[in-house]
């Protein structure tokens, strides 16, 4: 069977991609190539940007309700499909079912919450701020929107189109190339749903293609989510060509288990936000502050647990941990163990060369876990899969300094049964997601994400009320009237309330 070579979408049509080349999307967990992508040229960009700009004023005409409904609807084709959806992010991320499950629940609620927009496009008025003198701010789309996603939520992220779409904005979508065909489905989908040709275009590729879309006259703006590098670079070069950017980065999450923290009951959640979706989430706990005074009795349990997880293929329903995105992922994590070693890191569980069988080709690294400290690599960079550090604190203080001198600033999470304390670190760390005896600060659809530093250049943070505000422009309008209203303006008085 030859894979698929995939399509862009383009005004409403499925175009094949004339570019020169191309990669394979491969199965994390079997090595075998699932789809063919080709990498667009400019030309292609630039018809999906045309074909935007062609559909934004018919689309911004369309009543509010009715975009509503479309929204609606397209929930529903999403809810129907939800299954099949699932079973494609395991496919080419390599997720288990019940977390791409878990992944498409939360999709869903962006749909909902973007389909509130009868509600969130609301302006306000005020009146008389002079004499015989209104003002009012409406809120109105601004144009063509590019929103680019990273590889590990492939239904999530592309789906920040719904805030830009329901808000009235056109939208060029580009998938990340390891993880295409999810997005590619929903997009089937949002057809099939209604929206009219030109409101949802998807567009495959890679840098060069975000690139393009960076300086483009015609795109009015451009939501990022991936590294923070990149992030960083996006955001300069769409903020520098004069629009609207905003650019979720990575992270490197500190987790504080302090001596009040009822570990039993923590333990899970700790364990499932360090490794769940095989680390592969910027919400991932990563580097694990534990008080000195309760260290060793916690890291016993800690490793035992985290030493159950069942690495597989994530259509196995006895899988726990399914593979990293890619070779060269395993490749950098396997090195990154090997450099904390030669800085002199202890090595407490080892994921290096795990093997899965009947799967020998699948991107394999096993639950990693060593100890660390700031300065160290695996302690201050962002590591994208199951490889975590630990280190002893002496209390509230350290973990502080800790959690505060790293570079990334997305979120922290303490357990403790000490409200004080809670209290205290919830002001203190210098972060943009917060968790109290919840490892997994991940806002769901109804409240913003966004961070501090490196994990996020812009200022309106994305999904939620936020995104409405990036995607939408509060034009303030004063205005005052000269008609006599004394006098007879001919219309019925009856109507005027005169009568
Ligand atoms: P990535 O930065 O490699 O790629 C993200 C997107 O940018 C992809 O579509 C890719 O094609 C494109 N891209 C890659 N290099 C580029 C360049 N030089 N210039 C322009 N575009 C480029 O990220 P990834 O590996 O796909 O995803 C993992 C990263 O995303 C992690 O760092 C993770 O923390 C981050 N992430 C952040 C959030 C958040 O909410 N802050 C959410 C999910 C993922």
């Amino acid at each position: 069977m030859t894979a698929d070579q995939l399509r862009n979408f383009t005004g409403g049509e499925w175009m094949p991609v004339a570019g020169a080349e191309s990669v394979p999307v491969t199965n994390p967990a079997t090595g075998d190539t699932i789809a063919i992508h080709p990498m667009s040229m400019n030309a292609e960009v630039d018809a999906a940007v045309d074909a935007a700009k062609a559909a934004f004023w018919d689309w911004w005409m369309t009543p509010v309700p009715t975009r509503s409904a479309m929204m609606f609807r397209y929930r529903h084709l999403v809810w129907e499909a939800r299954d099949e959806l699932a079973e494609i992010i395991v496919r080419e991320n390599g997720k288990t079912l019940a977390e791409a499950k878990g992944e498409m629940l939360r999709a869903l609620q962006y749909i909902e919450h973007a389909s509130a927009v009868t509600e969130t496009m609301k302006g306000a008025v005020t009146e008389n701020v002079g004499s015989g003198v209104d003002i009012e701010f409406i809120r109105e789309p601004l144009g063509p929107f590019a929103i680019i996603a990273p590889f590990n939520f492939p239904a999530m992220i592309p789906l920040y189109f719904t805030w830009a779409v329901a808000t009235g904005n056109p939208v060029i979508v580009k998938p990340s190339e390891h993880c295409p065909l999810t997005t590619i489905r929903l997009v089937e989908l949002a057809a099939e749903a209604g929206f009219p040709p030109g409101v949802v275009n998807m567009v495959l590729g890679d840098r060069s293609v975000v690139e393009r879309l960076a300086v483009h006259p015609d795109v009015v703006g451009l939501s990022f989510v991936g590294s923070s590098t990149v992030a960083e670079a996006v955001y300069k070069l769409v903020t520098g060509n004069a629009k609207r950017c905003q650019a979720q980065g990575g992270s490197k999450n500190h987790l504080v288990v302090t001596d009040s923290a009822v570990i039993d009951k923590c333990l899970p959640n700790i364990v499932s936000s360090m490794l769940g979706n095989s680390s592969q989430r910027c919400f991932a706990g990563s580097n694990l502050l534990v008080y000195d005074s309760i260290y060793d009795e916690f890291m016993d349990g800690f490793l035992t647990e985290v030493g159950r997880f069942r690495l597989g293929d994530g259509m196995d329903p006895d899988t726990t941990m399914g593979p990293v995105i890619s070779p060269d992922s395993q490749r950098q994590l396997e090195q990154a163990v090997d450099t904390a070693v030669a800085e002199g890191s202890e090595v407490l569980l080892d994921g290096r060369g795990a093997k899965v069988e009947g799967h020998p080709n699948g991107n394999w690294m096993g639950p990693t876990v060593v100890t660390g400290r700031p300065g160290m690599e695996i302690f201050d960079r962002e590591l994208f899969g199951p490889v975590r550090a630990v280190q002893r604190v002496s209390g509230l203080d350290e973990a502080l300094s800790v959690v505060n001198a790293s570079t990334y600033g997305h979120t922290a999470a303490i357990y403790t049964e000490h409200g004080g304390v809670a209290r205290e670190f919830r002001q203190r760390a210098d972060v943009g997601q917060v968790g109290i005896n919840i490892g997994t600060p991940a806002p769901i659809a109804f409240y913003a994400v966004g961070g501090r530093k490196t994990s996020f250049y812009g200022s309106l943070r994305g999904r939620a009320n936020d995104a409405v505000d990036f995607y939408t422009d509060k034009k303030v309008v004063v205005s005052t009237w000269h008609v006599d209203t004394s006098q007879d303006t001919g219309v019925d008085p009856a109507f005027e309330g005169k009568s």
